[in-house]
């Protein structure tokens, strides 16, 4: 055996350190069976240097590719959740001219008693669904 710091492997290709005999479970999908020891080293600096060299950039602009569309999801599924609410809002809040401004959203929010969400937040998550479109520096378009 070659040193205490182990070199792993996942079913799934992505290598990682671990420490002794215990091999942990995977940081990219959490799996912590099909696991193989695949060399030992004698100090986690080399280790370290071939875990790198082993995961392929490709695979880790993959990982990252996949945590992005995670976080994406979940800001949808935050609008989805009071998509009641942002209907009561957006049509109190929409002006004569078809668009909404962060003031008439505020105003909009108090008056339904909305707690937990501010004017400018609720702008953004609208703007990255696509369910507003900027306009102006302050003023948006309702595309629904
Ligand atoms: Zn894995």
């Amino acid at each position: 055996m070659g040193g205490e710091w182990a070199m792993v492997k996942c079913d799934c290709g992505r290598h990682f350190g671990s420490r002794g005999n215990s091999k942990g479970s995977c940081p990219r999908c959490n799996n912590s069976r099909g696991l193989v020891i695949i060399k030992k080293y004698s100090s986690s600096a080399k280790l370290r240097e071939e875990v790198s060299k082993a995961n392929t950039p490709l695979e880790i602009i993959e990982e990252i590719t996949i945590r992005l569309r995670n976080y994406e999801k979940s800001i949808r599924r935050d609008v989805n959740i009071s998509s009641n609410n942002i209907d009561r809002i957006l049509s109190l809040a929409t002006l004569e001219d078809s668009t909404i401004t962060i003031d008439s959203l505020g105003v909009s929010i108090q008056k339904l008693g909305i707690k937990g969400m501010s004017a400018q937040d609720l702008i953004e998550s609208l703007e990255a669904s696509s369910i507003i479109l900027r306009k102006t520096n302050d003023t948006w378009s309702v595309l629904q």
